[in-house]
């Protein structure tokens, strides 16, 4: 990419795995709210919903992280917080009210789901099912560390249903392991990986981060032919986020650490083109996945769909999120869990809904969230006649036609393969929350490339 391209389009905007995005969302004035949305959409559990459930302890901290997770060696708080999670399910179950619940995709996300251990995961899988039955095509998913993730974590998750496993590999040379503090020699994750498949998941994803401090090309590319070797199924390989406003434990290394925007888009070519040449294609926004994967499969049919989860094949009517901090997707409304584990505890212990902060969607914002999925998702958007764009909106649009970053034929907008890296830029368009650069009003967001 030349460099006046990614100097001119070097902005902080949203991944948009919702819109309106989260910063846009306002307090809850009271968790009835959310019950009252919860019962508008109680029907729809019959057809297929989607559970997210948020286990957020690590027993160390990685500096680069700017996960919602707690940081104890104490193992002791994994019972109280499975009984506090299948405490916020039943809540759920109650408010669907008699209708059947049909499960179709659960993930285990984090913090650090394998922190837990095997017996504790099985009581809450087994709890959560007890109230509800498994679609025909049911995915279940774990994010797995390497360094924690034993061979009875994944025989037990694989006999309860676990199918594809993700584990965070992010870099591994040894330097930068150490400056962002995730020491993991290369061979825990040999051997988790081997062990996944030998135990019959059907899918082995990898998460890799670039632009991380003291990255270099030399050592990205040493990294990329390691990982590459095991042939993950899927790769997301994601910009790291610097946002030290919130992040505190990223104010522990220097900034001149940190690889210069060109160096960034460099790191991410150098990684695209490693995974292209390799046999990956490229999904969007930072996905590559091995030919056959679900993802490509629903990519070329058009059923590519985009949550808080990232991409997947199956768009589910409702998506469940359980524990500290996790997002549910009503289609209707947006809610997020508190982000304090004890304000979380409590408003379970008191039998109330734990959220804390969310949005109903406006008319306007069904629309233009339509817009961003279909850019997201499929790269084109088709617009209304007489559809009109902020100023700065069109300004932009003109910019990435001019930039060859957009096609636009009659009232049909197109990314190009050059303007895929710019998918985020291109769902700007439609996001009517977003103040142009430099104005006061404008979100902290990380950087697009
Ligand atoms: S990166 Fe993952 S393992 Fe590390 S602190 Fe964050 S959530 Fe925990």
């Amino acid at each position: 990419m030349s460099a006046p391209l990614y100097q001119r389009y070097n902005q902080s905007i949203p991944r948009y795995t919702s819109y309106p995005t989260v910063p846009h969302w306002e307090a809850w004035q009271h968790y009835q709210e959310w019950q009252d949305q919860l019962a508008l959409q109680a029907q729809k559990a019959k057809d297929g919903i989607a559970i997210y459930i948020h286990l957020p302890y690590c027993e160390h901290l990685c500096t680069y992280c700017g996960c919602n997770k707690k940081i104890t060696t104490n193992h002791r708080v994994e019972s109280p917080y499975i009984d506090r999670l299948l405490k916020e399910w039943h809540l759920y179950v109650q408010a669907f009210a008699g209708n059947t619940i049909t499960i179709s995709e659960l993930h285990l996300g984090g913090g650090t789901p394998t922190f837990f251990a095997p017996a504790q995961l099985k009581r809450l899988i087994e709890g959560i099912f007890a109230e509800a039955t498994a679609h025909p095509e049911l995915e279940m998913s774990f994010e797995g560390h390497p360094n924690n993730t034993t061979q009875e974590h994944l025989q037990v998750l694989r006999q309860l249903g676990f199918n594809r496993v993700s584990f965070g590999v992010q870099d591994l040379d040894a330097e930068v392991q150490r400056l962002i503090a995730r020491i993991q020699p290369l061979e825990n994750l040999v051997e988790a990986t081997e062990n996944a498949r030998r135990l019959g998941y059907n899918s082995v994803n990898f998460d890799l981060i670039y632009g991380l401090p003291l990255q270099t090309p030399g050592k990205l590319a040493n990294t990329l032919r390691e990982v590459i070797a095991l042939r993950p199924d899927r790769v997301a390989f994601y910009g790291y986020a610097h946002v030290p406003w919130k992040s505190r434990s990223q104010r522990l290394y220097d900034e001149s650490h940190l690889p210069s925007p060109a160096e960034r888009v460099a790191l991410y070519e150098q990684g695209r083109e490693a995974f292209l040449a390799a046999g990956y294609e490229d999904v969007g926004m930072d996905h590559f996945a091995l030919p056959n994967d679900s993802l490509l499969i629903a990519l070329h049919n058009k059923r590519l769909h985009r949550n808080f989860m990232g991409y997947t094949a199956n768009a589910t009517p409702l998506l469940i999120g359980l524990g500290v901090s996790a997002i549910s997707d009503l289609g209707t409304a947006f809610g997020q869990n508190s982000k304090e584990i004890a304000q979380w505890e409590r408003m379970i212990d008191a039998g109330e809904f734990p959220i804390d902060k969310g949005l109903v969607l406006s008319q306007d914002d069904r629309i233009r969230q339509k817009f961003i999925l279909d850019m997201s998702c499929q790269g084109s958007v088709a617009l209304p006649a007489h559809w009109e764009f902020e100023t700065h909106q069109r300004r932009l649009l003109q910019q990435m036609v001019a930039d060859g970053l957009l096609e636009q034929q009659q009232n049909r907008l197109q990314l190009t393969p050059t303007g895929k890296l710019f998918t985020r830029h291109a769902c700007s368009l439609f996001d009517a929350y977003l103040a142009p650069e430099g104005t006061s009003s404008l979100k902290r967001f990380s950087q697009a490339v």
